[in-house]
């Protein structure tokens, strides 16, 4: 059973020149799926993230989450469900600078009137399985870059969504630091059973994943699964 459909979608920005950035793209994910989608710039992979994310909608087409269609929700329901079922990581990790890491945790919780019992526990329990109890105070300038994707993916998974959406979580890290989020993206995945969507330019991230989609100019362009033997290109 598919979590995600993405059914013959089209994006079309218009402007002084229309632009189509995504043309009848068609994938499904699987519930419990760690995904890469490759391919160059202006290839559609943002427009795509955006348009799964709800931020965006598509111009024709269909996406639909677990048999929910966001497209037809309100926009009331719709922040209900992005916060119920996505968690985000971004390239330039979206801390705010006058929190602690601790507070930049438990905010998407703190915004959704959650009891102090259960934050507690939460918090208690990702920063141990994710190695940031001994900065918890701190703030996000005086931790380093890899500690800082770790302290925002703490963040995406703190409300337990089903689904992450990654953009270039590596882009802005040494290759140490890299491994190290990749490891914990993958962990995360066979731990928790929580679908990965991760937009990369960096080859070495997608090969911590189990299928890499390749985009070029909004279309599909091929894909590879990790347990394929033979790989085309
Ligand atoms: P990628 O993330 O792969 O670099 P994008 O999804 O950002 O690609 O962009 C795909 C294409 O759509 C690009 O040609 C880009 O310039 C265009 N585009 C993206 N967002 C907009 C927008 N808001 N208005 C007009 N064109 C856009
Ligand atoms: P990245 O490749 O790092 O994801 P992009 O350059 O593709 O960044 O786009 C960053 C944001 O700017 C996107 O979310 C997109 O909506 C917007 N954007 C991109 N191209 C255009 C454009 N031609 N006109 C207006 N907005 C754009």
């Amino acid at each position: 059973m598919p979590i995600l459909q993405i059914e013959d979608v089209t994006k079309v920005y218009e402007g002084k020149v229309t632009h189509r950035a995504l043309n009848q793209l068609t994938f499904e994910v699987e519930k419990g799926e760690f995904l890469a989608v490759m391919g160059p710039s202006g290839s559609g992979k943002s427009t795509l993230l955006n348009l799964i994310s709800t931020i965006d909608r598509p111009t024709s087409g269909e996406i639909i989450f677990n048999d929910i269609k966001p497209q037809n929700l309100n926009s009331t329901e719709l922040a209900f469900f992005r916060r119920r079922e996505l968690g985000f990581v971004f390239q330039d990790f979206n801390l705010l600078p006058m929190l602690t890491v601790e507070e930049n945790i438990v905010l998407p919780l703190t915004l959704d009137n959650q009891t102090v019992e259960v934050m507690e526990q939460r918090l208690a329990s990702l920063a141990k399985k994710l190695d940031l109890t001994h900065f918890l105070q701190k703030r996000p300038n005086e931790i380093s870059g890899g500690q800082a994707q770790r302290v925002a993916i703490a963040r995406a998974l703190i409300h337990e969504p089903s689904m992450i959406l990654a953009d270039e979580p590596t882009g802005n890290l040494d290759s140490n630091s890299s491994r190290e989020v990749l490891e914990l993206l993958s962990k995360i995945n066979r731990e928790r059973q929580a679908t990965i969507i991760m937009v990369t330019h960096d080859p070495i991230a997608a090969s911590f994943c189990d299928r890499v989609l390749f985009i070029k100019d909004g279309e599909f362009f091929n894909e590879i699964h990790r347990d394929d033997r033979r790989q085309t290109f």
